[in-house]
């Protein structure tokens, strides 16, 4: 599996804020959002089959780019799950998850019919680019609204956008000042 970042951090979004994890950030994407905040154009490392998280950090988080994108994905998740990592994917949700993780969460980047998975732990929708309402049939335990964090004017801009049930989710770690 490739990866261009690894670092240890505080998850800072959706239903496991606050959790302490180590981020896994792959190369590559299946979509090109214009809002996209990260640099998954590169092409990055081979991950060494050797390599482990900190022992002491009980999260592994994916993330990208798109994560299932990769070549390799299941054998990096079955393996470190199977050594007692718990292991969390950040997804947009338009390809099928090859393996079991412990933690699913989709963002969705297109329409609700390019959605591969329509279960998941967390449900998180960024405003104004998409519309809540448009996947509220989807199964989740948690349902979130997320602005983009370079048109966040306000958090009662927002108010009006989050449907009966769902929940705000901001991106606390550009607070906290941590990636
Ligand atoms: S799906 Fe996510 S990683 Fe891919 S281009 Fe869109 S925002 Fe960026």
């Amino acid at each position: 599996m490739r990866t261009y970042e690894i670092f240890e951090s505080w998850q800072g979004e959706g239903s496991m804020v606050g959790t302490r994890a180590t981020f896994v950030r792959t190369p590559g994407c299946n979509k090109d959002c214009a809002f996209c905040d990260t640099n998954w154009k590169v092409r990055g490392n081979r991950l060494p089959d050797v390599w482990r998280p900190r022992r002491e950090v009980e999260w592994v988080w994916l993330t990208g780019g798109e994560p299932l994108w990769q070549e390799g994905v299941k054998d990096f998740v079955d393996t470190l799950r199977a050594e007692r990592w718990k292991v969390a994917v950040e997804t947009n949700g338009t390809l099928p998850l090859p393996t079991h993780f412990d933690h699913v969460c989709v963002s969705p980047k297109g329409g609700w019919n390019e959605l591969a998975i329509t279960k998941a732990d967390d449900l998180k929708v960024i405003v104004p680019s998409f519309r809540p309402s448009e996947y509220c049939g989807f199964d989740a335990k948690h349902k979130f609204v997320q602005p983009e964090w370079n048109r966040f004017r306000g958090i009662e801009e927002i108010s009006t956008q989050v449907p009966r049930g769902w929940r705000l989710s901001m991106q606390n770690h550009k607070f906290w000042g941590v990636r």
